[in-house]
C-alpha cells in the first residue's frame, strides 16, 4: 500500500472529513532512524531514535497539523487562512492553502525568520507580512483578525493542528511496536509537545500501547518561559523556530510533563549548535537549529545520569537543516580553494 498522508492513515483517530474537502501532500511515514553514532558517544547506554520531521513535505512536522487543519476550512467553506509564524508554519500553510486554492496571510517577526522558510511561503503565493515585533505580538494580531474577520486561523491554537500532529506519535509507536521510555522534543510555543502526548494517551486507551512515554521538552535559555515559569518579553536564541516568550499552549505543555512524570528544561545555544552539528557529522542527518534542541536535551540529560540504563529514547528532529542555509554556513568549516590540478588536490586530501 502506498502512502497518501496521515488523514487516509489515521482517519479514525482523527476528526471525520468529507473525502472531497481532503487536502494533502501525503506528509507524514517519517523516518524513525536509531542513532547508533549517538549512542556510542554517550557514557549511558540508551536506544536513540531520531523521528526526522524535516522529511515532510515542506520540511517540517507542521504539515501534520496543517492537512488537517486546511481540510476542515476546505469542508467549511472557508476562502482564506492565517498565521503567526516563526516560519514553518507560514512554509506550510502556503503550501497547503495553495493546494486548495485559499489564500494565505502569514505575519511574521522580521529578521526572525530562516531563508529557506521565507522563500517557501512566497513561492507558494502567501501575502507575507513582516512585522517590527516578536512572534508574541504577531500571534497577538492575528488572534485580533481572527476574531473579526472570517478568515481561519491554523496556527496550533487551532485544534486540528494538535490533531494532525499527533500522528506522529502513532507512527513512533506502530514502529517501536510499544512507547518509547522517553520522548524529547523542542518547545517553542508548545503545540506539538500537547499533540504527542495526546497522541499517545489515545493510542493506550485504545489498547495499541500498553504504556506511556515520559515527555522531555526543551526550550532554548534565553527563549524559556515554561522553565522559568513566566513570560519572557525579549526572547533570545538562535533557534528562531522556538524564538517564543509567550507560548499560546504552556498549559497543556505543563500538563504533559507533569502527567508523564517528565520535564521542561533549557539548553544553551551553544549546546543547541553543538548537537546540530553533531547529528549531521554523526548520523548524517541535517536538521534546523531549533530541532537539535532535543538532541541537545537528551546530551544534557545523559551527562548527567538521569536515564535508566538501557532506556529507548526518541528525539523529534522537527524540521530540515536546509530550511537555514546561513546558519549552516556560520557553522561549517569554509569550503577549501583548491587550483584545477591534480598534485594540489591530492595534497589537499592528504594522499
Ligand atoms: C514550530 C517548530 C517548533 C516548535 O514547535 P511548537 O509546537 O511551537 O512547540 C520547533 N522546531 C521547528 C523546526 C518548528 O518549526
Amino acid at each position: 500500500m502506498r502512502w497518501k498522508g496521515i488523514i487516509s492513515q489515521y482517519g479514525e483517530y482523527l476528526p471525520t472529513l468529507a473525502s472531497e474537502a481532503i487536502v494533502t501532500l501525503h506528509e507524514g511515514n517519517t523516518p524513525l532512524l536509531r542513532a547508533r553514532q549517538l549512542e556510542a558517544h554517550l557514557s549511558q547506554a540508551l536506544r536513540i531514535y531520531l523521528k526526522c520531521e524535516g522529511s515532510n513535505p515542506t520540511g517540517s512536522f507542521k504539515d501534520r497539523g496543517m492537512t488537517v487543519a486546511v481540510s476542515k476550512a476546505v469542508e467549511e467553506g472557508s476562502k482564506a487562512v492565517i498565521c503567526a509564524s516563526t516560519g514553518n508554519t507560514a512554509a506550510s500553510a502556503a503550501a497547503y492553502a495553495a493546494r486548495a486554492g485559499l489564500k494565505c496571510y502569514v505575519l511574521v517577526p522580521k529578521g526572525n525568520v530562516a531563508l529557506g522558510k521565507l522563500a517557501q511561503a512566497t513561492m507558494h503565493g502567501a501575502k507575507v507580512l513582516q512585522i517590527e515585533g516578536l512572534f508574541d505580538e504577531a500571534l497577538e494580531l492575528v488572534l485580533q483578525i481572527t476574531e473579526a474577520h472570517k478568515i481561519t486561523l491554523v496556527n496550533s491554537l487551532n485544534p486540528f493542528r494538535i490533531e494532525g500532529q499527533k500522528t506522529a506519535a502513532f507512527e513512533v509507536c506502530d514502529e517501536l511496536e510499544d512507547a518509547p521510555d522517553y520522548h524529547a522534543l523542542p518547545v517553542g510555543n508548545a503545540g506539538n509537545i500537547t499533540a504527542y502526548w495526546k497522541g499517545y494517551k489515545e493510542y493506550r486507551e485504545r489498547g495499541v500501547i500498553e504504556r506511556l512515554p515520559k515527555m522531555l521538552g526543551f526550550q532554548a535559555e534565553g527563549a524559556a518561559p515554561i522553565v522559568r515559569g513566566q513570560i519572557v518579553r525579549n526572547p533570545e536564541t538562535v533557534a528562531t523556530a522556538i524564538k517564543i516568550g509567550n507560548p499560546a499552549s504552556w498549559q497543556a505543555a505543563v500538563a504533559a510533563r507533569d502527567e508523564s512524570g517528565g520535564l521542561i528544561d533549557a539548553v544553551s545555544d551553544q549546546e543547541i549548535l553543538r548537537a546540530y552539528s553533531m547529528l549531521a557529522e554523526l548520523e548524517g542527518v541535517f536538521c534546523e537549529p531549533a530541532s537539535a534542541a532535543s538532541v541537545a536535551g537528551l546530551l544534557k540529560l545523559a551527562k548527567n545520569g538521569y536515564f535508566a540504563s538501557k532506556a529507548t529514547v526518541v528525539c523529534t528532529l522537527t524540521g530540515h537543516g536546509l530550511k537555514d542555509p546561513e546558519r549552516a554556513m556560520d557553522c561549517a568549516p569554509e569550503p577549501i580553494q583548491v587550483p584545477a590540478e591534480m598534485r594540489s588536490i591530492l595534497a589537499e586530501m592528504g594522499i
